[in-house]
């Protein structure tokens, strides 16, 4: 038996070539494939590192101890750039 190997979303999946799945078979494959691409993003949206609260997050001046921003100008220009990173790697 001969096993075909192919790389599904950075996972490795095997699968026989033989193999024929029904309609209820790849309802199970498109879910299992929906939800490793759901959990990777929520992931990867997880692990967006936090920003330190206190200084200003786009130009680095102190500000209020737990703001994050030091005006609403320099919070969109960040979040601008965070979304422009974002389309850049390609997500
Ligand atoms: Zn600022």
């Amino acid at each position: 038996m001969s096993v075909m190997t192919k790389e599904v979303y950075g996972l490795t999946v095997e699968r026989d070539p033989q193999e024929r799945l029904g309609p209820d078979d790849m309802v199970a494959v498109r879910e299992a494939e929906f939800l490793h691409r759901a959990l990777t993003a929520a992931q990867a949206a997880m692990h967006q590192p936090a920003l330190p609260r206190g200084r200003c997050g786009n130009c680095g001046e102190a500000c209020a101890p737990t703001a994050l921003y030091c005006d609403d100008d320099c919070r969109d220009d960040h979040q601008r750039r965070l979304a422009a990173q974002r389309h850049t790697r390609g997500r």
